[in-house]
């Protein structure tokens, strides 16, 4: 079984898609630490995020064996990453690599912004996974907070708007429900709620 969970930034869909995996005894894959990496190689060697064929290369040369999660996470390397995602030779390149995930038995759960839409539209069960940009933005600022860091929650928002903005309007694979995913609104459901609605999904998708 293939799942394919899509969604904006702080939209819960990393957690949910975490705990789907382990519940149904699947790989998970956080597709965004790909872009991410990109973006990250491409600081290290002091080059332009915004050059495809520098972009491109650093995508084909990807390992993520070798991917440092913590300083990928970071708020810079997010940023970053949804720079380097709308180049077309970066996607490109990291197509096989997704699928061949996918493809690993006994099934995955990916998430993104295109899993259902692009990479796998075959997908058994699709949710996109959605919650007000409020919401994401408070939440942000929520695990800032509880790691003593000190960030505006307006300055949050302000980042979360851009970003759904860049993503959603980038001319390849941009971030939208594929026809037949699921919609999660989680602006009112904490992880354990969200986590339950996915599985009804999955459970009447089985059925
Ligand atoms: O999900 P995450 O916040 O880690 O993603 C970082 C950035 O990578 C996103 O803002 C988006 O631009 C890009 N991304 C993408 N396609 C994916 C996953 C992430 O374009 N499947």
């Amino acid at each position: 079984m293939i799942i394919a969970i899509d969604g904006p930034a702080a939209s819960g869909k990393g957690t949910l898609a975490k705990k789907l995996a382990a519940h149904y005894g699947l790989h998970h894959l956080d597709t965004g630490l790909l872009y991410r990496a990109v973006a990250q190689a491409l600081i290290a060697a002091g080059e332009r995020l915004d050059d495809p064929d520098k972009a491109g290369a650093a995508a084909r040369a990807l390992d993520p064996a070798r991917f440092d999660e913590a300083l990928l996470k970071g708020h810079a390397a997010g940023e970053a990453a949804s720079i380097v995602s709308a180049i077309p030779e970066v996607r490109a390149a990291l197509v096989d690599l997704q699928r061949n995930f996918a493809a690993r038995p006994p099934g995955a759960v990916l998430d993104g912004r295109d899993i259902g839409t692009v990479i796998c539209p075959q997908a058994e069960v699709k949710i996109y996974v959605t919650a007000s940009p409020e919401t994401r933005a408070h939440r942000r600022w929520l695990e800032a907070a509880a790691k003593a860091q000190s960030v505006d929650e307006s300055d949050i928002l302000a980042d979360i708007r851009r970003r759904d903005e860049r993503d959603a309007g980038r001319a390849v694979a941009p971030l939208k429900p594929a026809a037949d995913a699921y919609r999660l609104d989680t602006t009112d459901l904490d992880i354990d709620g969200a986590f339950r609605a996915a599985v009804a999904l999955v459970e009447r998708h089985r059925r």
